[in-house]
């Protein structure tokens, strides 16, 4: 058997298609949907993203804003810049790309974002909303994960689902959404005993753990869904998930790539909650008065 490619730069383009109208009908009534990201360092790799998250915002058609600073910056700065985001009305969404330099309590500073402009959905209270099944914001990759099973009618009701990586960016929000969904949830991490006997039973297997081709095809059950959200680097420079494709694809029934899988997702759905927070923010319309 050779799986079903479930291709994340196909659905990107659909779902991106439709966000660009949604942000043309939001700019004829005057508002266009903004993005501030900040960018603190000199990491080349969140220097990459954030690049690619400007871009996507600005070929939508929405606004972005970018604030770079130095990795010595005086946490107090960022403060301010995202003090000031929030209380200006143009603004829709704010992004700190993460990871922060060392003088930075990155919780401190995803909690000082407004909720309803915490476009990345990481602020405490938005992962409370989550957790309770009343999410404001969902964290851009877990969105994405989900887009992409229901783009292949993904039976989630009853599901074994088995998530490696528990972080809170990542392997948490999905656990939450595929709790939701109806599935039997287990998460494995870096302590987990053996990782074989869970993955071997997941229906749904969401690989998050950072760990180049650790999922090998042995590991999968025959027929089952793999979702790699996993981005490594290889010493010949390639970019590889945590699945072994290879192997995989011969026992998986459907299965995302890396590259092209989950990666333009996150960014679909980071341009979906800015538009969103756009549209929750219109001024309420007045309501006609009638004559009596
Ligand atoms: P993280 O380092 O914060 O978390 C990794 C998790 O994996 C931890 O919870 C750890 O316990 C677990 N883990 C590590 N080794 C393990 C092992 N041998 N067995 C079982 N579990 C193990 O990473 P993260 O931010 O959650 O990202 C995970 C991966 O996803 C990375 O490769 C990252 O680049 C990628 N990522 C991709 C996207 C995307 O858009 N596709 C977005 C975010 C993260």
């Amino acid at each position: 058997m050779s799986a079903r490619i479930i291709d994340g730069n196909v659905l990107s383009a659909t779902l991106r298609g439709q966000l660009a109208e949604r942000t043309a009908a939001l700019k004829a009534r005057g508002i266009t949907p903004s993005l501030a990201v900040i960018l603190v360092g000199d990491d080349p790799a969140s220097a990459v993203y954030v690049r690619n998250k400007v871009a996507a915002c600005e070929k939508t058609g929405m606004r972005s804003l970018h604030f770079s600073y130095d990795s010595a910056i005086d946490p107090a700065t960022v403060f301010v810049r995202i003090a000031e985001l929030n209380g200006d009305p143009s603004v829709h969404g704010i992004l700190v790309q993460l990871p922060l330099p060392k003088q930075f309590d990155a919780d401190a500073i995803l909690e000082a974002i407004a909720v309803e402009k915490d476009v990345d959905g990481f602020h405490a209270q938005n992962i409370g909303a989550l957790a309770q099944g009343k999410p404001r914001f969902i964290p851009c990759t877990p969105y994405g994960v989900m887009k992409m099973l229901a783009s292949i009618n993904a039976p989630l009701q009853g599901a074994e689902a088995v998530i490696v990586g528990r972080s809170n960016i990542v392997g948490k929000p999905m656990a939450l959404l595929l709790l939701a969904q109806g599935c039997t949830v287990t998460i494995c991490h870096s302590q987990t005993r053996d990782l074989a006997l869970h993955t071997r039973r997941a229906d749904i297997l969401v690989a998050a753990a950072g760990r180049p081709k650790m999922i090998s095809g042995d590991m999968i059950k025959p027929g089952a869904i793999v979702v790699d959200v996993g981005i490594n680097r290889l010493p010949d420079g390639k970019l590889c998930g945590d699945v072994d494709f290879a192997s995989a694809k011969e026992v998986a029934s459907a299965i995302t790539p890396v590259p092209g899988g989950v990666g333009p997702m996150t960014i679909t759905m980071l341009l979906t909650n800015t538009l969103e927070a756009a549209e929750r923010m219109q001024p309420i319309q007045s309501i006609p008065t009638t004559s009596r």
